[in-house]
């Protein structure tokens, strides 16, 4: 049986072309997005006969416990595992703000999804995860929220990002004896809605997160990477 992945915001951007990559590489891929729509309209786009795995829409709205709960039944009954999850989704580069008059509600609806989603989809398929022999756990970060370097920029970004390198912390603490590895991705400066002109292309992006959905079982969990190589927390 091939490898089941699933990437939230899969419809656009890096969780797309993670998908595209992932596909390619075998994997059915569960291209998921808030909207059932657009899944399907991404997945017919990303042209599923190029690739020898299978591209499948899925409607998850990370910040919808109903609509993860829903996702993660349809996984159980199609597949009953879940080898690969990619928490790709996120909002709110907010650039316009700083920290000391930043608007509260901001914060809320980015932590929402940067933070409470992934954890939520996280709890939601961590029985079917537990179901795979070889679970990965993939949380798309950014070095935007890296204490080490972090300045006064985009607070709800960075502070949400932040939150969800602890996650990813205590989340791989808990699963280290399941032999699941969990990691912190940053995709570095990506081309895409988010992250603009200039940035590089979403298939070099995507390659970075893509290598730690589909590292040995020996890989390292824990940890928080770009391009394979570890970034200060
Ligand atoms: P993007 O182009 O803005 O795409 C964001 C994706 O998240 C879209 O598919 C969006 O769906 C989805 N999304 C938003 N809210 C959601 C929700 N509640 N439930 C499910 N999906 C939701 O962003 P991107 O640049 O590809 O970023 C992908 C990841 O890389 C993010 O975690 C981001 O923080 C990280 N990252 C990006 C860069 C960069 O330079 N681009 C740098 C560092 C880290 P809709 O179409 O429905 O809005």
């Amino acid at each position: 049986m091939s490898t089941v992945s699933l990437v939230t915001g899969g419809n656009r951007g890096i969780g797309r072309e993670t998908v595209r990559l992932l596909a390619r590489r075998g994997h059915t891929a569960l291209l998921t997005s808030r909207s059932q729509e657009a899944a399907e309209a991404a997945a017919a786009d990303l042209d599923p006969e190029a690739a020898p795995g299978e591209i499948v829409p899925l409607r998850l709205d990370v910040t919808d416990a109903a609509s993860v709960e829903r996702a993660a039944s349809v996984v159980a009954d199609r597949y009953g595992r879940l080898d690969v999850l990619v928490n790709s989704a996120a909002i709110t580069y907010d650039t316009w703000q700083r920290p000391s008059g930043a608007d509260l509600d901001v914060v809320r609806e980015a932590a929402e999804t940067n933070l409470y989603g992934p954890w939520r989809t996280i709890r939601t398929f961590a029985p079917l995860l537990r179901a795979s022999a070889h679970p990965r756990i993939v949380n798309v970060s950014s070095e935007s929220g890296s204490l080490a370097s972090m300045g006064a920029g985009t607070p709800a970004y960075s502070v949400t990002k932040a939150g969800l390198n602890a996650l990813t912390v205590i989340i791989a603490a808990e699963f280290r004896r399941d032999g699941m590895l969990v990691n912190a991705v940053c995709p570095g400066w990506v081309a895409t809605d988010m992250g603009g002109a200039g940035g590089r292309p979403v298939e070099e992006g995507a390659a970075s997160v893509v290598w730690a959905a589909t590292l040995p079982d020996d890989g390292p969990t824990g940890g928080f990477f770009r391009d394979g190589r570890p970034l200060p927390w």
